[in-house]
């Protein structure tokens, strides 16, 4: 099997079948390195659903997917085998059994020998990722975290796990390591100051957007934690600006630009990265695409550091 994009020449791009950067779709049996994978579950969102949309969406919008960066001067299908390996399977209803099936699903990926990114979903679908990556290292993670929030709220509605906990619960659990933790793109405002209280008292580095504008993408990155060893990279797609990205749960005022975020990626340094997610994309909420294309493009701009 051959892991290149479908060649638009041959097939125009707004033909065929679709699936992540028009890759070949494969069982984890075959012979490449990375794996991207739907994770089509929502029942985690405390405000606008829609986030089980967006792998179908990224798919097709997968249409304007190219291979070369420009920037880092690489044809990333050409160094990178990367196939479409379908979706994770979930119980719409019902969130104990969606993360049963999320933690296995990803935990045959990992014994597969393949690297993933999962398209979610809604940001509860990251604890039982992590649960699983874990699990198969052996050790707790660095955790590169992209967002508008902190996600270590507590429970709500008596329910512990939710799309702004799973921050907490990987550190708790200790799936994480918060020493080598980042959290990028964060504002306000938060529903109170103690929101802050369990990233200070757990030292996890939290860079603002006041001070990305301020410092400059360079400096800010310069002061990360040694990523060595195993990493995660969770984007939520509400570190950018509703201007960048209104296809999403929980829009805040304020953020990230496209443009800041392809810096940031390409500033990144990874020793080893073992996965990664992009979440909280919301196509029911998105106009023309905007926010759906800012999600593919933050997928290729991780395939880099593959
Ligand atoms: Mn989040
Ligand atoms: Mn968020």
């Amino acid at each position: 099997m051959e892991f290149k994009p479908m060649s638009g020449r041959e097939f125009p791009r707004f033909s065929a079948v679709k699936t992540f950067f028009r890759l070949p779709q494969a069982p984890l049996s075959e012979n490449f390195d990375v794996g991207i994978t739907g994770v089509p579950y929502d029942g985690g969102v405390s405000y606008r659903p829609g986030a089980r949309f967006a792998p179908s969406k990224v798919r097709e919008v997968s249409s304007l997917g190219r291979a070369y960066h420009w920037g880092r001067g690489v044809d990333v299908f050409a160094k990178l085998k990367v196939a479409d390996i379908g979706d994770c399977p979930t119980v719409p209803i019902d969130m104990k059994q969606t993360y049963e099936k999320i933690e296995k699903y990803f935990l045959s990926v990992l014994a597969a020998d393949k690297r993933f990114v999962a398209v979610g979903g809604d940001h509860s679908t990251t604890l039982p990722i992590l649960r699983a990556v874990r699990k198969h290292v052996g050790e707790p993670v660095n955790l590169i975290h992209f967002d508008a929030h902190l996600d270590t709220y507590p429970a709500a509605w008596g329910q512990e796990y939710h799309h702004g906990s799973f921050a907490r619960h990987a550190v708790e659990e200790g799936l994480v390591k918060p020493a080598s933790m980042v959290q990028i793109g964060l504002r306000g405002p938060l529903a109170s100051g103690e929101d802050l209280d369990f990233v200070k008292k757990n030292k996890i580095t939290t860079v603002t957007v006041d001070e990305i504008r301020e410092n400059g993408v360079g400096a800010t990155v310069a002061k990360f934690p040694k990523f060595t060893g195993p990493t995660y990279i969770t984007y939520d797609i509400d570190c950018l600006d509703p201007a960048f990205a209104p296809g999403t749960g929980t829009p805040v005022p304020g953020g990230l630009t496209t443009y800041e975020v392809q810096k940031i990626f390409q500033a990144l340094k990874i020793e080893r990265l073992i996965g990664a997610d992009v979440v909280e994309l919301s196509p029911p909420y998105d106009h023309s695409d905007i926010s759906a294309l800012a999600a593919l493009d933050a997928v290729f701009e991780i395939l880099c550091h593959f």
